[in-house]
């Protein structure tokens, strides 16, 4: 059965408790679109807040520790995300792999902590300027998934993939059609070779990468592209919803 479309906001390191309001214009706004599937991930510090208050969108996380407690000095563990009301954590993303160094065995090692903890993984790919100039960009980012995915009983219903090109990436560059298409027909291809067809075919690929309720039609609307996740353009419940109507 064809998953919803999957448009999910990742706050970053931005958003108080005044930003609630936005997230409350979101949750009433999908409430009347519920044929788009609709969640953002606020900084830690909102989470519990909008589990408390959402009652359509879900609300996740934007990173966590690979362990489940112990002596991690400002660490977070999925347990203790899932207990404020995470649904799904995003791992993986250019930002913590480049300014934190995350290798994809430590991806892989927070994605399996994921699943323990009941929630859904939303693992990030997606190659920089360089890679992609040196026409190479395919390879590394089916070596990066390949190394960075865990196994999963239900890889339909826990794993969602995000294409993010780096240099996308709150650049207000996008991709063209063409080369998202065939980036997320690869991606399929390794998902199938993986997981199997059919649980491997259900998986959504989500683009990501200067989404804005101007190109969100084109984009979304594109061979395999199974939702958006949306940086800057999710911080106001205007644009955000603006590309989830677009879906
Ligand atoms: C992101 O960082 O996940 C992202 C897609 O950001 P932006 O939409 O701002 O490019």
């Amino acid at each position: 059965m064809a998953q919803r479309p999957y448009i999910v906001g990742n706050w970053k390191m931005n958003g108080n408790r005044a930003m609630l309001s936005e997230a409350r214009a979101i949750d009433r706004a999908a409430q009347r679109h519920m044929k788009t599937e609709v969640a953002i991930a606020p900084p830690y510090t909102l989470i519990h807040a909008v589990h408390r208050e959402a009652e359509q969108i879900a609300v996740g996380a934007q990173d966590c520790h690979p362990g489940e407690e112990g002596a991690h000095t400002g660490d977070i563990s999925a347990t203790m995300l899932a207990d404020a009301g995470a649904k799904f954590v995003i791992l993986g993303h250019s930002e913590r792999r480049t300014a934190h160094a995350e290798s994809n065995e430590l991806v892989r090692e927070k994605a399996e902590s994921v699943l323990a903890a009941g929630m859904r993984v939303i693992m990030c790919c997606g190659e920089d300027e360089k890679t992609r100039d040196a026409g190479k960009a395919e390879k590394f980012v089916l070596g990066q998934l390949r190394a960075s995915l865990p196994e999963f009983q239900n890889a339909a219903e826990q794993l969602t993939v995000a294409y993010e090109p780096i240099w996308a990436i709150g650049t207000g560059k996008t991709a063209t059609v063409e080369d998202i298409e065939a980036m997320h027909k690869a991606i399929r291809g390794l998902l199938v070779e993986l997981f199997g067809e059919e649980q491997g075919g259900e998986v959504r690929i989500l683009y990501g990468g200067s989404v804005k309720p101007e190109n969100a039609r084109e984009i979304l609307g594109a061979a395999e592209v199974g939702g958006a996740l949306v940086g800057g353009a999710s911080l106001t419940a205007d644009s955000f919803m603006g590309i989830a109507l677009a879906a």
